[in-house]
């Protein structure tokens, strides 16, 4: 980083800024980043034609907007080098060498899997958002940046091809600008929806411009009239607070005008904010705004005794003035304002470097350890599922019979408050009251209403319930519940039916010995085995015969009298029953490599007795294979028994990256047969083949690679039929 720095004037005003709102960063390290991001990018540019490196500054300056003084060194480095692993040939653990583990591990969050090969992209997005949040709740530095670069993509999107912008502005609508709200931060939600709602509706858009500002001078006579008013009536009560008009927000109109409103119906177009200095002249100055005009009884909201879920204290009320005309007023503290503005960024402090206490995932409603809940519990359907839901839910406060007051979400039914009030109450329900009235389970409830709750001990969740609830926090509960009683059940059966047939064949293993059978068997404990015993994909023959020497039968001596007279077997049967008989000639499939636990199938081969191949191994489709060919077969592994398995691996170019994915096969106790790796362009890519007695240790090999820094990708590699030099089985098929 020498010769000087790239774009000094770029370079300059990102230093005055943090000079002039975050005086106390480290100046120097900020630079030195600044240096470092600018020559990453080198001669990229955006689309706008500036240099790449200027939507590093920009979203820093977002940041300095959001977080002011108490923006750090670490937050502003790791804005600045949030798409250099994305976008340019640096990589992590340049940028941990360089900038620490702390910059790194934010940059980890911020950064997309984009390189990895998905089948679907929804199932991409969903890994993506998936990865996000989980790094969003142990440090909330990762969304603010994810905001603010979304922020400033949105600010330049006018520069994109249309579909492309139109997609970005989509994405923003519906997820980033609903989590901005979710967290409380809605100076950045109002921007984030008026930006989309001009891409994606232009017309309707420019239009409402219009009538706003006509509207606007309509009433702003009307209005500064009212707000003098106000003034007045303050100033005689002693109270310090200041009237002020609020932001127009286009989305949000443009939404109340869809749903069927005009703008004259719409009377909180413009309305005023009062702010005070405490909570206590809140609602003083709640008494003078009373007095001086009518308040529409139902619309008054008090959000400071009960904040909103996203942080948001007010109070709120509509008054009606002499000419019968409506106007909506806001009360607040300067304090609740900031917060009403910036959400959890208010709540950021330096020293807990981003973490989420408990006491404000509590404020939050539960949302940071609901999103870290999720990650165990779903697949990538499910996520996103849950997702949209916890983010577009509008609220809804009810009562317990103890008047404790409870938040749901809009739609809500007794049975998801009784999810709410803990799991045994919901799993055990099985009527409810609202308001002392018996209603069904699928009864909507409404603002203010008291839900009792009526359980039975013999009541249990059903498949019906997922349909009854609203909140995902049920919906997981239920699922999770029907889940594990199916699991259970399985399990019952299993292992009545193992004992019976052990019992019958006087045969009595200790749980070491099951256990080493399971494992052989592609079970990782003994549960799993029981369960696959009672769905029927491992058979009771499998685990007992174990423990007879058997003799070989009849049959077994015809099948394989003539493929020994032939001298053709490789390798005494072994690893696989074939349809019930043992002891036959088989091979493993080596375009497949299949490992026990893997589904099977047989293929009769001329001379060379039986080859197993995985059922999914394209050289057993019907096309190729005749089904008169075709043999059923079962694992039957000795635990000593190893199945070699081809893995291929892609990730960054790295001092060390081999020796380390030798260091954990061997840790995990694996032989690794060969190894071999390439590396083009900061990419490695490397094929390993490692030795495995079954499936569950097939897949920690292949979890502790993937966990490596750098390892971008691995996977068992499916080798195509005659794709390459090596005599493959498609011959022996
Ligand atoms: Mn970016």
């Amino acid at each position: 980083m020498t010769g000087g720095a790239r774009h000094p004037e770029l370079r300059a005003a990102l230093m005055s800024a943090v000079a002039e709102k975050a005086p106390k960063v480290d100046r120097d390290r900020i630079a030195a980043c600044y240096d470092f991001t600018a020559s990453a990018h080198g001669d990229q540019k955006r689309e706008s034609g500036q240099p790449y490196v200027s939507h590093s500054v920009e979203v820093c300056r977002i940041l300095l907007d959001l977080l002011e003084s108490r923006l750090d060194t670490t937050l502003v480095c790791a804005a600045l080098l949030h798409d250099v692993v994305e976008d340019t040939g640096i990589t992590l653990e340049q940028v941990e060498k360089q900038f620490g583990r702390e910059v790194a591990s934010l940059v980890e969050g911020v950064t997309k899997l984009s390189r990895v090969h998905f089948e679907r992209r929804e199932a991409q997005e969903a890994e993506n958002f998936r990865r996000m949040l989980l790094s969003m709740s142990r440090d909330l530095r990762v969304i603010f940046i994810k905001l603010a670069d979304r922020l400033h993509n949105m600010r330049t999107l006018e520069y994109l091809r249309p579909d492309k912008a139109k997609r970005i502005a989509e994405e923003t609508r519906d997820i980033y600008a609903p989590l901005a709200h979710r967290l409380g931060m809605a100076g950045i939600k109002r921007e984030m929806e008026d930006l989309a709602l001009k891409v994606l509706d232009p017309g309707a858009y420019a239009e409402l411009a219009g009538s706003i500002q006509i509207k606007r001078s309509e009433r702003e006579a009307f209005l500064e009239q009212v707000g003098e008013l106000l003034r007045e009536g303050l100033r005689a009560s002693g109270l310090k607070a200041e009237v002020i008009g609020r932001p127009k927000h286009f989305f949000s109109i443009y939404h109340k005008l869809q749903d069927g409103r005009t703008l004259d119906q719409i009377y909180d177009l413009f309305g005023l904010r009062i702010l005070t200095h405490s909570r206590n002249d809140c609602y003083r100055a709640l008494g003078v705004v009373h007095d001086l005009f009518t308040p529409v009884a139902e619309r008054f909201k008090d959000y400071i005794a009960t904040p909103k879920s996203n942080l948001y204290q007010s109070l709120h009320t509509t008054v009606l003035t002499e000419n019968g005309e409506m106007v909506e007023v806001q009360i607040r503290t300067w304090e609740m304002h900031r917060i009403a503005e910036t959400g959890v960024a208010a709540h950021y402090l330096y020293k807990q470097g981003g973490t989420v206490d408990e006491e404000l995932d509590q404020r939050l409603g539960g949302f940071v350890t609901q999103i870290a809940g999720w990650q165990r519990e779903t697949d990538d359907d499910e996520y996103m599922d849950f997702l949209r839901t916890a983010l577009h839910q509008e609220e809804l406060f009810v009562y317990t019979p103890r008047r404790e007051l409870k938040r749901l979400a809009k739609g809500s039914t007794p049975l998801d408050f009784a999810f709410l009030i803990h799991s045994e109450v919901g799993q055990r329900t099985v009527g409810a009251r609202v308001n002392g009235e018996l209603v069904p389970l699928r009864h909507e409830l409404r603002n203010g209403d008291m839900v009792e709750i009526i359980t039975s001990p013999q009541a249990q969740p059903h498949e019906d319930w997922l349909k009854l609830v609203r909140t995902t926090h049920a919906k997981a509960k239920i699922r999770h519940w029907l889940r594990q009683r199916r699991l259970d059940d399985s399990v019952a059966l299993g292992t009545e039916m193992l004992d019976r047939e052990l019992k019958r064949l006087r045969i009595k293993p200790t749980p070491e010995a099951l256990l080493e059978i399971a494992k052989g068997l592609g079970c990782e404990d003994l549960a799993t085995l029981h369960a696959r015993l009672a769905e029927g994909s491992v058979s009771i023959g499998q685990v007992t015969h174990k423990f007879e020497p058997r003799k070989d039968t009849f049959a077994e001596r015809l099948v394989k009298g003539p493929l020994e007279a032939l001298g053709v077997g490789r390798k005494p049967a072994g690893g696989v029953l074939i349809q019930g008989i043992g002891n036959v000639m088989v091979q493993f499939a080596r375009c497949c490599q299949p490992v026990p636990g893997d589904p099977i199938v047989g293929i009769v081969t001329i001379g060379r007795g039986v080859s197993v191949h995985r059922q999914d191994c394209p050289n057993t489709f019907g096309h190729r294979v005749p089904a008169e060919r075709r043999v059923t077969v079962d694992w039957d592994a000795r635990p000593t028994e190893r199945f070699p398995v081809r893995l291929a691996l892609q990730g960054s170019d790295r001092a060390g990256l081999l020796a380390d994915v030798a260091k954990v096969i061997q840790n995990l106790g694996v032989n690794i047969r060969t190894a071999g790796m390439q590396s083009e362009d900061h990419t490695v890519r490397g094929v390993f083949v490692v030795e495995v007695p079954h499936i569950a240790k097939l897949r920690e090999v292949i979890d502790a690679i993937r966990r490596l820094p750098g390892v971008q990708r691995v996977e068992r590699r499916q080798r195509t039929p005659r794709s390459d030099g090596e005599r493959g089985d498609a011959e022996d098929v």
